[in-house]
């Protein structure tokens, strides 16, 4: 190697830029340290190999490398190398082409330098830049500060100026403001000098206004003077003419003197009787004056004076019929005195100058002279006050008695109308609750009577869910509204109670069983307490006990959140008849205040007027519990404290009974057999009850047919015989009340007749009775009422004939095993009693068959019912079988059955048949039994004597 070729080398070497030769197919010939520094790929490795391959792009660098080629040179294109290690160089890629001397191309020359550099050169020149525009931004300010200066001091000469212009301005607003005042000061005097002469000016013109007054005044004053005047000339003529005529009347007045001297002892003998006479007259208490013919007072006495308050002196001359109340009757009365001579007992009324008022009865005559000249009338007025008063105040009586009675007449009017209307709204308002029922209830009784009719078909147990609902809400629907016509029926006195068997335990614990969902919802305790010592049947009605027992404890139910309902029945007394039970329902509820403790047995009367919108209800439910339970002599009472509970009880008494109870009201009947071929007429107008009525029928295995109203089953009726029929009361065309009278009475058929009704305001058990029904039962149907009633009718009319027939051939098969004497003697505890008894026996019984054989030959049912009832009770007693006790009711029923048709006319050849079998059966054993009897008592008597 030559020393140059050295020297370049190391040059080379030392370099911190990659130096690369690459031929032109892009391998690398020759390399430098750099290269491997940043390649991290040692000399032998790179020398050879593919250039490129040590970018990140190397796409990119070979397009760059291919325009060195091309363009002989590239600078500052910017890669970034790869180093082994994965570090990255950014790097400025230069290329130069180098040649050999014939200037053929042999490849390239690369550098590349790392971007640092690079950078901080470009940040120079940047930095340069901003310099520079700062510069210039800088000369631009002081340029503009220097023509702002300028503009400034333009503007303080301008402010100079303005401040001189305005400091002239305010010297001549100042110079203005004093001339104003001047000037008002001037117009201020100058007013002051008008209204000062105005003032003058008004008190020279009233100077003149007086002055002209004073003038007139003078001048009237003047002519009065002249008047006066002349008047006084006048008057002074005057008074000269009556001088004279005085002293012409003075001579005559002489004349007259003499003359009266003469008449004065005339006079003085008069007046002694004259004297007299008016002591008389001032002594009377009536008012006395004459009158002249003028009208005019001549005389009046004292008691004149009194009652007019008017001195002698003003009476006198002055006109009578002024002291009347009213003047013109009083003249009219005394013109007529003039013209008749007299008047008596004119009633008129004089009035005192007080106001006083005084009755009189005005009485006058005439009187003359001696000449007969009438001189005058003289007047008695009687002072009646006191007589008017009590005619007046007996008028006045009269008057108000016969006011009160036309008024009273009038209120008796008016009450009766009134009770009218009122007994007419009664009516209307059960006419309507009637109405309404049945509508109500028609629909009612179909829905709940097919969901039974569904729930017994096959459904699913949600299903089965849904319809119990249905069926529940039915029933309460229900129930409302039969609490609605109850107290209907209530208030009209309709309200009626059965006497049947039933087993109360049983009927308790059902009904509480109801509500057993509600209170564990509720999370209630439930608590029964029944008194095991209360027989299992009692006598009564059970469907009321039911309805009371309902309401009680629904109401505790609603009106209790925590604790704890009770309900309990406990016998309080019990004889051989009866038993008294107390039902209570206890609650620890929200309790009753006590003031309403009293009212809330009241129709719709609830003991906040908040709880019927926190709880609902009607306020009825109390209110016909007690209606339910007093009417059956029971009583009801409640204690209740606020907030801590309440306690309902009531006290009803029960008949005992050793009767069985018919059925348990449970959900599946239990169908009788024997009944296969019965035929039953249902006459029903609403097609929901009829199939209702068909499928329950169905079910019970009865045979049915239909008629729409009472007219189409009488048809019915004639061509085809049924053995019950059920009949509606409310149908068009003809009802069922009409149907049956006219099936008694036009067809005589004897047919049991049930009424189906859901109208209980108006069934009236009477009314059905009394136009031959035999029982009614009242819709929504409950299918084992229904059942077992027809099956009773069945029976007891004899339609059982099979089961009856059958019955009697059973009992010739076997031995007649007649008095039990063992129950006799348990009985009658001592031999004495049981001899008694059967001498008793003895006596009747014979009697008593020999009766009812008298009785069946004359057909005499009456008398056949009696004598067999009579004879019933004797079986069991002499502890004879049971089954001749059955026989003899069977031949009691037919009797009744025979009363109620038309006197026996109509008995068939089988009835009589079979009444004389089954009485056959009676004599029989009746005859046994006094055998028996007979044999015991010749026994008995020994032991008892002996
Ligand atoms: P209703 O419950 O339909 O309102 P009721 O006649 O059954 O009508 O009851 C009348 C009122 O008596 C109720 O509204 C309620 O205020 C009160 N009451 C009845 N029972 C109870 C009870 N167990 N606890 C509290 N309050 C009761």
């Amino acid at each position: 190697m030559k020393e140059s070729e050295k020297r370049y080398r190391r040059l080379i070497e030392a370099s911190h830029d990659l130096l690369v030769t690459v031929n032109l197919q892009g391998n690398i010939i020759d390399t430098n340290e750099a290269a491997v520094k940043f390649t991290g790929v040692d000399r032998e490795t790179l020398t050879g190999s593919d250039f490129f391959v040590y970018f990140t792009e190397p796409d990119l660098v070979r397009e760059v490398f291919e325009e060195v080629l091309a363009h002989e040179s590239v600078t500052n294109v910017p890669f970034t190398l790869l180093h082994t290690n994965g570090t990255h160089t950014d790097v400025l890629f230069d290329g130069y082409v180098y040649k050999d001397d014939l200037g053929t191309s042999l490849g390239a020359v690369i550098v590349a330098r790392e971007i640092a550099e690079k950078k901080w050169a470009t940040e120079l020149g940047l930095a340069n830049k901003e310099l520079a525009f700062q510069h210039h931004e800088k000369e631009k300010r002081a340029n503009e500060l220097s023509i702002a200066n300028e503009e400034l001091a333009f503007q303080n000469h301008e402010k100079e100026k303005r401040a001189q212009e305005l400091s002239v301005a305010n010297e001549e607003l100042a110079f203005q403001n004093d001339e104003k005042e001047k000037r008002a000061q001037e117009l201020s005097v100058a007013n002051q000098e008008l209204a000062f002469q105005n003032d003058e000016k008004e008190k020279r013109a009233q100077e003149l206004s007086v002055a002209n007054k004073e003038l007139a005044f003078q001048n009237n004053e003047k002519e009065k003077r002249a008047q006066e005047l002349s008047i006084a000339n006048i008057e002074l003529a005057f008074q000269n003419d009556e001088k004279e005529k005085r002293a012409a009347e003075l001579v005559i007045a002489n004349k007259e003197l003499a003359f009266q001297n003469d008449e004065k002892v005339k006079r003085a003998a008069e007046l002694r009787i004259a004297n007299y006479a008016r002591g008389l007259i001032e002594a009377s208490r009536d008012p006395l004056v004459t009158i002249s013919p003028e009208g005019k007072i001549t005389d009046m006495n004292q008691a004149t004076v009194k009652i007019t308050g008017m001195s002698r002196e003003q009476l006198l001359d002055s006109d009578f019929f002024t002291y009347f109340t009213e003047p013109q009757m009083a003249r009219e009365v005394y013109q007529e005195v003039f013209a008749k001579g007299a008047v008596a007992d004119s009633p008129l009324t004089l009035r005192h100058k007080d106001g006083k008022l005084t009755d009189v009865l005005f009485n006058g005559s005439v009187y003359k002279n001696d000449q007969g000249e009438v001189l005058g009338v003289v007047i008695v007025a009687r002072d009646v006050t006191d007589q008017k008063r009590i005619a007046t105040e007996l008028n006045e009586a009269k008057i108000a008695a016969e006011l009160a009675t036309e008024l009273a007449e009038e209120a008796q009017a008016k009450a009766e109308s009134a009770t009218q209307i009122a007994e007419d709204a009664v009516k209307a308002k059960q006419q309507f609750l009637s109405n309404m029922s049945h509508e109500i209830r028609t629909p009612m009784n179909a829905i709940i009577g097919f969901t039974k009719v569904v729930l017994k078909t096959e459904i699913t147990e949600k299903q089965r869910e849904y319809l119990t609902a249905i069926k529940l809400s039915g029933d309460a629907l229900i129930v409302l509204i039969n609490d609605i016509l109850d107290l209907a029926k209530v208030d009209a006195g309709k309200m009626t109670f059965e006497q049947i068997p039933f087993k109360l335990s049983a009927s308790i614990f059902a009904m509480v069983h109801l509500f057993e969902t509600k209170i564990q919802e509720r999370n209630l305790e439930l608590v029964m307490e029944y008194d095991p010592k209360i027989p299992e049947v009692l006598v009564g009605d059970p469907v009321r006990l039911h309805q009371i027992i309902l309401n009680l404890v629904s109401n505790a139910v609603k009106f209790t959140t925590e604790g704890k309902i009770t309900v309990g029945v406990r016998m309080l007394v019990q004889d051989a008849e009866k038993v008294i039970l107390e039902f209570s329902v206890t609650d620890t509820g929200i309790g009753i205040a006590a003031a309403k403790l009293g009212s809330i047995f009241d129709d719709f009367q609830q003991a906040t007027s908040g709880t019927s919108r926190l709880y609902g209800g009607t306020g009825l439910g109390l209110a016909i519990v007690k209606n339910l339970v007093e009417p059956q002599g029971g009583t009801i009472s409640v204690k209740s404290k606020l907030g801590e509970g309440s306690t309902f009880s009531f006290i009803l008494s029960f008949n005992k009974t050793l009767e069985k109870v018919d059925s348990d009201l449970g959900l599946d009947i239990e169908l009788e057999t024997g009944f296969k071929d019965v035929k039953i007429l249902v006459v029903e107008d609403i097609a929901l009850n009829q199939l209702l009525m068909k499928t329950l029928l169905e079910d019970f295995g009865f045979a049915m047919d239909v008629a729409d109203n009472g007219k189409i089953a009488l048809e019915m009726l004639k061509d085809t015989s049924y053995d019950i029929i059920l009949m509606d009361l409310q149908m068009p065309e003809m009802n069922g009340f009409e149907a049956t009278s006219y099936i008694r009475n036009e067809l005589k058929l004897q047919v049991p007749i049930i009424a189906l009704t859901a109208d209980v305001t108006t069934v009236d058990v009477e009314k059905c009775k009394a136009v031959g029904m035999n029982d009614y039962i009242s819709k929504p149907i409950d299918d084992k009422l229904l059942y077992s009633k027809i099956i009773r009718f069945l029976k007891d009319a004899g339609y059982d004939k099979k089961a009856a027939v059958q019955k009697i051939e059973d009992l010739q098969t076997k031995p007649l095993t007649c008095v039990n004497f063992d129950y006799l003697k348990r009985i009658t505890k001592n031999d004495t009693r049981m001899a008694e008894m059967i001498r008793l026996y003895l006596q009747e019984i014979p009697a008593l068959v020999q009766t009812m054989k008298k009785a069946m030959a004359e057909k005499d049912w009456g008398t056949l019912k009696h004598a067999t009832h009579s004879i019933i009770p004797t079986f069991a007693t002499m502890g004879i079988n049971p089954e001749f006790e059955d026989i003899a009711k069977a031949i009691q029923a037919l009797a009744a059955n025979q009363l109620s048709t038309e006197d026996g006319q109509g008995t068939s050849e089988e009835t009589m048949a079979m009444l004389y079998t089954l009485f056959s059966k009676i004599e029989t054993v009746c005859a046994l039994a006094a055998e028996e009897l007979e044999g015991k008592l010749v026994a008995l008597s020994a032991t008892i004597t002996g």
